[in-house]
């Protein structure tokens, strides 16, 4: 996968990458994600036999694609590399690329893409050389430019795209607290709906504090419904080109989540032709 992250960093730079906004042509990237690509199998280093899942999840901030792909990760032995994990990480070293991260961040700026390809770059060689067999990517591709980057030098076998009922998936986000003095995080939102059109209850039980932390929590600033819906339309108008050009390659599974865990981890795992018996005999993609 060392090939896979440089011809990535190659593709980006031929492609003028110039973070969001400066886009060049569609046709542009695609060119260069042809030519990385072809970089890439000249080297012949990419070893197709024994290697394992390729997997993205999309999901609206908030609808616990986490928690699914890093269940999922473990069971296929394959690193969950979540974007947000690797800004997080990139933020705590030291050094003025961290500083100037951080002025992003703290100005609730969007990072670019650019900064994203090279922090999955990196991700992926230093996986490379743990000798790491395939990934479930969490968080990227976020725009079709990406997607596009990502489809010039590696395969993605499937795309799960996670969806909850909008009302749920607000009082989720409504609900989260974190404990000031411990930092655990809980989820106050005890959801019971009704089905829609017929269809099953959702229920989803809240996630309590202890007792000791009960006194302690403080909901973060950016949890209103006003910034929580805005987030959410920013998710999708940047997420549905990347959910068509998935459909369009017919690699998007649209996954309902029925309601919390218990009852959405065994239908997942149904959807994808998966057991949990404890070994990783795997999918279906
Ligand atoms: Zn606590």
């Amino acid at each position: 996968m060392a090939a896979i992250s440089r011809a990535i960093r190659a593709c980006a730079a031929a492609a003028g990458w110039s973070g969001r906004g400066m886009a060049s042509s569609a046709k542009e990237v695609a060119a260069a994600g042809a030519r990385a690509a072809a970089a890439v199998a000249r080297r012949g280093r990419d070893p197709e036999d024994g290697r394992r899942v390729q997997w993205v999840f999309l999901g609206c901030p908030g609808v616990g694609k986490g928690t699914y792909a890093s269940r999922l990760s473990q069971m296929l032995r394959v690193p969950h590399i979540a974007t947000g994990d690797l800004v997080r990480d990139a933020l705590a070293s030291p050094g003025p690329f961290s500083k100037q991260l951080a002025e992003i961040v703290n100005n609730g700026k969007l990072v670019s893409d650019e900064i994203i390809i090279n922090l999955l770059s990196k991700r992926l060689e230093e996986g490379a050389e743990k000798g790491e067999l395939g990934f479930i990517l969490d968080g990227f591709p976020r725009t079709i430019r990406q997607a596009e980057i990502l489809e010039g030098v590696t395969e993605i076998d499937l795309v799960i795209n996670l969806k909850l009922r909008e009302e749920a998936l607000l009082a989720k986000c409504l609900g989260r607290r974190m404990c000031s003095q411990c930092g655990g995080n809980f989820n106050v939102a005890s959801i019971d709906m009704e089905g829609e059109n017929g269809g099953p209850r959702m229920y989803m039980p809240p996630l309590l504090p202890p007792p000791q932390c009960e006194s302690k929590l403080i909901t973060r600033a950016d949890d209103t419904e006003e910034v929580v819906k805005e987030r959410m339309r920013v998710y999708h108008d940047l997420s549905e080109p990347v959910e068509k050009f998935y459909r369009a390659r017919g690699k998007l599974l649209e996954f309902n989540l029925p309601g919390g865990i218990p009852e959405s981890w065994p239908k997942l795992l149904q959807a994808l032709n998966l057991e949990d018996s404890g070994n990783e005999r795997s999918a279906a993609a």
